[in-house]
């Protein structure tokens, strides 16, 4: 039979001799490897206390954005959990009530909004799909949990908080930077 690649290999049986019998041979392979090991530059690092570079298109933690004003940016349209191929997000919408209008911009906005950090794969198109620049995927790590459940994150870990806000531009490129700054859109006025 004609082979697919080169790389297959006949498999011999010839008998072993005595020193292979006592696997003295594949010990001290397995020596030098590891010997040769301790002159190399270590691959690994002494995280959490050394922290690797990331790179500045890293995309790690969502962050749900508030306005300048304070106010939750999301008007739970839903456009970020359709675009999302791993259907990681979920939300509820609710009408914004009277005196609520400091604390979500539009009329409408997410009551509930998840997302499920395991079936994530951080591949972006929420924060493209957003036509309101509430969500951003950040250059911060998820946090390990322990349990499952745990890393469906709602909105206490999403939305930044009024007092600690989290700098997004980092990841931004011009066009975005641009798009932030024209008055033609309305949430920019
Ligand atoms: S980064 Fe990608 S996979 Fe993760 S929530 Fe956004 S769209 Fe879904
Ligand atoms: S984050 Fe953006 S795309 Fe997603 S529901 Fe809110 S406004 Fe819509």
């Amino acid at each position: 039979m004609q082979p697919l690649t080169n790389r297959s290999k006949a498999v011999l049986q010839k008998e072993m001799t005595f020193a292979e019998k006592l696997y003295l041979p594949a010990i001290i392979n397995g020596m030098i490897i590891t010997f040769k090991h301790m002159f190399k530059k270590a691959a690994t690092i002494q995280y959490p206390e050394q922290k690797r570079e990331f790179s500045p298109i890293y995309r790690g933690h969502h962050v749900l954005k508030r306005d300048d004003e304070g106010a939750e940016r999301c008007t739970a349209c839903g456009l970020c959990a359709v675009s999302c191929p791993a259907e990681a997000i979920t939300m509820q919408a609710a009408e914004r009530k009277e005196g609520e209008e400091k604390l979500y911009r539009e009329e409408k906005y997410a009551a509930n909004y998840e997302i499920n950090m395991l079936r994530c794969i951080f591949c972006g198109l929420c924060e493209e799909a957003c036509p309101k620049e509430a969500i951003f995927l950040t250059d911060r790590l998820v946090p390990t949990e322990f349990d499952r459940g745990d890393f469906v994150f709602g909105k206490d870990k999403l939305v930044e908080k009024v007092d600690d806000r989290v700098d997004v531009t980092r990841r931004q490129t011009q066009d975005v930077l641009d798009f932030k700054q024209n008055k033609k859109y309305s949430h920019n006025k």
